[in-house]
């Protein structure tokens, strides 16, 4: 059995990590935003709930939030393990999660802020074709041109510089006391983000073996 909880600031490269994670291990990728999107969708008892909180542009309070992944965690597929991400989110479902079980290991993905802006910033998307190139570390061929079809390349508004430093902003005060929570306990490793994605995953595994000895 084992359960991780994953931490990465935006565009850090959480995803990939924990997607090659959740397959390497078996463990499936248990995350709050899914979970919502699903429960919404097939329109749950607790998710009917929910969506009345997600018209009104909040988050579904902890207790909800909570609710939905123990019902999860809960199903057969998660008999030997789950891996967390973007759970918990604040203090009350760090608190609510300690209640429900002991987490093996918590994986904090730490990465410089500026560099994240400025591989965010830089950041490129054909309008046709959406390949992704960079202005620093992938170039076209031709500046704002698509080396793949000709289309002309654009920055999202999701990767304007100030949308970008809000959303780590967010992020840092949102898990700075959760990340202080788990260092307490003594089961977060913080792992650094600023390698290639090669590099990141085996101070992962490396963490998650030294666990098992
Ligand atoms: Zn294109």
């Amino acid at each position: 059995m084992l359960k991780l909880i994953i931490f990465g600031p935006p565009s850090a490269g959480k995803g990939t990590q924990a997607q090659r994670l959740s397959k390497d291990y078996g463990l499936p990728q248990v995350s709050t935003g899914d979970l919502l999107r699903d429960a919404v969708a097939k329109q749950t008892p607790l998710g009917v709930k929910i969506k009345s909180y997600l018209d009104t542009g909040k988050l579904g309070p902890d207790d909800l939030i909570v609710q939905l992944i123990k019902e999860r965690v809960s199903k057969p597929d998660c008999s030997n393990g789950y891996l967390l991400d973007g759970f918990p989110r604040t203090m009350g479902q760090a608190v609510e999660l300690d209640r429900m079980t002991a987490i093996d290991l918590v994986l904090n993905i730490v990465v410089d802020h500026e560099s994240l802006v400025e591989r965010a910033v830089g950041r490129r998307i054909c309008r046709k074709c959406n390949a992704v190139y960079h202005v620093k570390f992938n170039q076209s061929k031709t500046a704002g041109v698509c080396d793949k079809c000709g289309g002309e390349l654009i920055q999202r508004d999701d990767d304007k510089e100030q949308t970008v430093r809000n959303r780590l902003k967010v992020y840092q005060d949102q898990t700075a006391p959760l990340i202080e929570h788990f260092r307490k306990k003594g089961n977060i490793v913080d792992v650094d983000g600023s390698k290639g994605i090669e590099e990141v995953y085996s101070q992962m595994t490396r963490a998650i073996k030294a666990l098992k000895k």
